[in-house]
């Protein structure tokens, strides 16, 4: 393992990057030594290149040097991905920030990895054209990292994630070749597709330079109604009719009454104090009667399955206000205790009802606080187990609580991941759910890109003989 750099190492890299863009100083390793899971770990230093021929040359150099390398955007992730282990170099994107092009034609948009999710939704959208992903992460989390991750968010629901956005990317191998795959053209069928390849891969297999985007143009309206529910269950079968009605909303999104109350501790957003569940919607479209007519007929459908209250946001500040609420769900729950394990499971729509259920049985069984929200639409829940890593006798409950949550979601027919990746967190459950065979194919696929191992080691694939990933202190 390597501790630290040889000066003639640091020296290259002053010389690929330019030596402000290199980081050496203890302060500097600690900060890109996390990301949003209690995860730390210290690289041996940091490169902040600003062009993919500076990525591509010190690829080159780390497979020289046999150096170990972590690719990183924003470091928003929630499963370690980005957490460099002993020894790695951390080769940072956030300096390749340019939107290189909006095609209002072809209908894409050409980034560097680096640009954040918002920065690209507002450019696009001051031209009236629409890029749906939004991870509740958008203003901290860089295109680089979603599509390495294939991040969702709220409206994948209606619109998918992020890599049914993805039509061409430009990747470096992990010794610097540069592979350009796809264009401008919406329709590919030529070889393998390594667009869907690299999407998720969670930078084990190169680093991701520039990205082409799919857009769409902007609905016209947008609009937003709360259901709220005294029953959990009710709240789930409405999530099932309205998905069976017919209807296809932009996004259904569920908060339980401990996510509530934590939602309304941290930043009072209105939301019904005393019910045990809300589910809130978005319904868009171009024409106005029939995004209010789609919403009335939701709003009927939550109160035929029990809703105490249905509550349509009267203007769009209301409406930004409970999206905004939504989105500061993981910070609000992250003051309740010292720590929390986010989970990411994601089950068919028919089993969202039941995965709850179960999820709610497990924390009474080990005794845990385990609030659940998410994407209930698209059946990607987010149990968080609140908790506290100094309390090893907890922590053990913790442990075996997640696993049962992982064993109960692939028994349903779902998967331990719907967005977050696997990472770290996760590696030790991933044959849990995808089998020996499909993890075989991986790791073969995975020593053919990168037969040294320098790309983000220790990622993805379980350690042999680990117990688990939750790195007891
Ligand atoms: C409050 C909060 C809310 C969140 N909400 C959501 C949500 O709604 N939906 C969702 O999907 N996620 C969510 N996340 C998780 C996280 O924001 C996403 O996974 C996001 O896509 C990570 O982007 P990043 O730029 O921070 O990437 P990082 O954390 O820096 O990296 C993530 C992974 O991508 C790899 N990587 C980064 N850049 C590159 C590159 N250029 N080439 C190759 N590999 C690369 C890294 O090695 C790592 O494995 C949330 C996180 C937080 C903290």
């Amino acid at each position: 393992m390597i501790v630290s750099l040889a000066p003639r190492v640091v020296g290259e890299l002053r010389e690929i990057a330019g030596a402000p863009h290199v980081l050496t100083a203890v302060e500097d390793l600690i900060a890109y030594g996390y990301d949003a899971t209690w995860y730390e770990a210290r690289p041996v230093a940091v490169v902040l290149p600003a062009t993919t021929a500076e990525v591509a040359a010190v690829h080159r150099l780390a497979t020289r040097e046999r150096i170990a390398l972590v690719p990183r955007a924003m470091g928003s992730g929630l499963s370690g991905g980005s957490v460099p282990l002993e020894g790695s170099l951390i080769l940072a994107v956030p300096r390749m920030n340019r939107i290189l092009e909006i095609d209002e034609v072809n209908r894409v948009a050409i980034v560097q990895s680096g640009v954040i999710n918002a920065a690209l939704q507002d450019a696009v959208e001051s031209r009236g054209l629409f890029y749906p992903p939004d991870p509740s992460s958008l203003r901290q989390s860089a295109i680089g990292g979603n599509v390495a991750e294939n991040a969702g968010g709220a409206r994948c629901l209606k619109y998918g994630v992020t890599a049914d956005y993805v039509v061409a990317l430009e990747i470096v191998l992990p010794d610097g070749t540069i592979v350009r795959t796809g264009g401008k053209m919406l329709k590919n069928a030529t070889g393998y597709d390594l667009r869907a390849l690299y999407a998720g891969a969670e930078g084990t297999l190169g680093t991701i330079t520039e990205i082409t985007l799919r857009l769409l143009p902007k609905p016209r309206f947008t609009r937003t109604a709360l259901a709220a529910f005294a029953r959990i269950d009710d709240a789930t079968a409405t999530v099932r009719a309205v998905m069976a009605s017919g209807l296809l909303p932009a996004s259904i999104e569920l908060m339980d009454r401990l996510t509530i109350r934590c939602v309304e501790e941290n930043a009072p957003a209105g939301l019904p104090l005393g019910s045990d569940a809300v589910l809130l919607f978005a319904v868009d479209g171009n024409y106005e009667a029939i995004v209010d007519e789609e919403l009335a007929t939701i709003a009927e459908i939550a109160s035929a399955h029990g809703a105490t209250e249905t509550r349509v946001a009267a203007s769009a500040a209301e409406s930004a206000r409970l999206w905004e609420a939504r989105r500061a769900v993981s910070p609000a729950l992250a003051r309740r205790t010292p720590n929390k394990l986010g989970e990411d499971v994601c089950v068919p729509l028919s089993e969202i009802g039941e995965m709850v259920r179960r999820i709610r049985e497990i924390a009474q069984r080990y005794d845990l606080q385990i609030p659940v929200f998410g994407h209930a639409g698209d059946g990607n829940l987010h149990p968080n187990i609140l908790c506290d890593r100094r309390n090893r006798e907890e922590m053990v409950r913790v442990r075996a609580a997640a696993r049962e949550i992982f064993e109960a979601a692939v028994a349903l027919g779902g998967t331990l991941s719907g967005e977050h990746g696997i990472g770290l967190l996760k590696k030790q459950f991933i044959e849990l759910d995808v089998g020996s065979a499909a993890l075989g194919l991986m790791r073969r696929i995975k020593d053919a890109v990168d037969p040294l191992g320098i790309m983000n080691p220790g990622k993805i694939f379980p350690d042999p003989g680990g117990a688990d990933a939750f790195d007891l202190p």
